[in-house]
């Protein structure tokens, strides 16, 4: 089945296009670009005051000073570049079995890569995510990051280019599941000793706002405390995830390009594509766990 798909959508969550594009040195690739606007807006001290008390949606409250131009222009750099070392270029989508609408000009399907760019603007508007971001007076002091929601702007704070760490022994809980009829356990070990792994908050947030949600937030424990341990994971691979307490990726992350490119592409359907890492660096890339 031979078709057309369109190469523009505007959504009022963000808007996508599809080019047939030379990646590198003559090797041409469909690309999926989600094109997410983001207002970042200097949260600063009211006129003739040095600091002023931000607050984050927990209450939690620390010290705001205002913005030297140099760094706010680094934190809006660093945006961008910590968002795009996460998720451009390393996943991509395979098109449906009866699907032949992405074909290279000598006919053969092709797959599509899922990229991401994001539009720095000055004002918000329907389909902007607008985050106020607060330079702290005492680097050190947390307040909780938030991609904010349509209408209600989020919070970064200058130390969220920093990465945080977290301490874990990776006990992986016992499962059981049945098999053919036979009960198959899995889990139960526990690596010796601790690990520690990173997380950007950037990236994380930037999942937020594509509609991401945490690694483990549909578990009845995640539901039963909302924003607890329990939602960034259980298991190693979901608190690896960007999605959970680390920097790595898995192909359920894709789900934004997915939902989109049934958009550019019908009649197809979320169901019918599959995901993987385009390359072997993709698939390892954000997995820095060392032991203590
Ligand atoms: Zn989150």
């Amino acid at each position: 089945m031979g078709r057309t798909w369109s190469d523009r959508y505007y959504g009022n969550d963000f808007d996508s296009r599809i080019y047939y594009q030379d990646l590198t040195m003559g090797i041409h690739d469909y690309v999926l670009t989600l094109i997410l606007r983001v207002f970042l807006r200097q949260a600063n001290p009211p006129v003739g005051q040095t600091q002023f008390q931000a607050i984050d949606t927990d209450g939690n409250i620390a010290p705001g000073i205002q913005w030297p131009l140099a760094e706010w222009e680094a934190f809006r750099r660093e945006f961008k570049r910590q968002a795009y070392m996460v998720f451009n270029n390393a996943l991509m989508l395979i098109p449906p079995k009866d699907y032949d609408g992405f074909t290279d000009p000598l006919g053969n399907r092709r797959n599509v890569r899922c990229w991401l760019e994001i539009d720095l603007v000055e004002q918000a508007a329907e389909n902007v995510h607008v985050v106020d971001v607060v330079r702290l007076a005492h680097p050190g002091d947390w307040l909780r990051a938030n991609a904010g929601l349509p209408g209600r702007p989020g919070l970064f704070t200058s130390d969220n280019t920093k990465p945080t760490h977290t301490i874990g022994s990776l006990p992986q809980p016992i499962r059981y599941r049945r098999v053919h009829g036979k009960m198959r356990i899995t889990g139960g070990s526990s690596h010796e000793g601790d690990y520690v792994w990173e997380q950007h908050a950037l990236p994380h947030e930037v999942g937020h706002m594509l509609g991401l949600d945490h690694s483990n937030e549909g578990s009845a424990a995640c539901k039963k405390e909302p924003n607890s341990a329990a939602c960034y994971g259980l298991f190693l691979s979901d608190r690896l995830n960007i999605m959970g307490s680390g920097d790595a990726l898995d192909v359920q992350n894709a789900q934004p390009w997915i939902k989109r490119i049934t958009r550019h592409a019908p009649p197809t359907k979320p169901a019918e594509w599959t995901v993987d890492f385009v390359s072997s660096e993709a698939r390892t890339r954000g997995l820095s766990l060392r032991s203590t």
